[in-house]
């Protein structure tokens, strides 16, 4: 059987200005000062803090990461950010597909499927989201959804390079809600049985992580569910003593 190390990712979304940097130099020195993580430990800032997350980072072994990137590696579109450019700021990850972005920016599955494969082209490892809505869960049809999203948003450069899954139900992101630790489980066992039937043995290597309210309450229970191998962490990435206990719970 492969064993995955852990994996704690924290999105500030669009939170944190130079003075957060307070937060993260708290966070180093949790880490430092505590036991040492089982978990590999990522920041994912704004971009215009990710080469202070990279760097700050460093010594305490906190990796930066990007919340999205262009498809493409440079060019006349104005306002966004390349994989290229985030590696060059020091990330060596990045967030796509994050439910937030296929909303506010209708980003599709073939989007999606096109950054994390030019994350993959620039060095980095993308975290690829997926999600269900609640009515799609009420329905039934969570799994057909994220089995569609993980078909068509996992490029086939995931046969030789690392990238990891983010399930994200869509109904549990900032609402402290969750879903329960059995759907939890049946998800991800679902997730794995898909990565695994598209890249055989290698689907069994990737990280798949869950987000969505977790919190430092529900961290323990939910991180030790089968096939959860870490977490996306939203809110509770902002507050370095919160976002600690939750790596401390893996
Ligand atoms: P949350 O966000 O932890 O605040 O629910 C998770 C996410 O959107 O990645």
């Amino acid at each position: 059987m492969t064993t995955i190390s852990p994996l704690i990712a924290g999105n500030w979304k669009m939170n944190g200005l130079f003075h957060s940097l307070d937060e993260l130099t708290e966070l180093a020195q949790l880490l430092t000062t505590g036991e040492a993580p089982r978990a590999v430990v990522v920041v994912c800032p704004p971009a215009t803090l990710v080469a202070a997350v990279a760097n700050q980072g460093a010594s305490s072994g906190i990796l930066a990461g990007g919340q999205d990137c262009h498809a493409q590696g440079s060019g006349a579109h104005t306002g966004d950010i390349s994989a290229t450019m985030l590696a060059d700021a020091g990330a060596q990850f990045v967030i796509v597909g994050h439910s937030e972005r296929r909303a506010d920016h209708g980003e599709t599955d073939a989007q999606v499927c096109a950054k994390a494969e030019a994350a993959i082209g620039a060095g980095l490892k993308p975290i690829i989201c997926v999600g269900e809505t609640e009515a799609q869960r009420d329905s039934g049809s969570a799994e057909s959804v994220v089995n569609e999203q993980l078909a068509a948003s996992i490029p086939n450069a995931a046969e030789h390079h690392d990238v990891i899954i983010a399930y994200e139900p869509i109904w549990a992101i900032g609402t402290g809600r969750t879903p329960t630790n059995e759907e939890i489980a049946q998800m991800h066992a679902n997730i794995r049985a898909r990565l695994v039937e598209r890249f055989g043995e290698r689907g069994e290597s990737f990280r798949i992580l869950y987000g969505g309210s977790l919190k430092p309450h529900n961290a323990r229970e939910i991180l030790a569910i089968d096939h959860v191998n870490g977490g996306l962490v939203g809110g509770a990435s902002l507050l370095a003593k919160d976002f600690y206990t939750i790596i401390s719970a893996v």
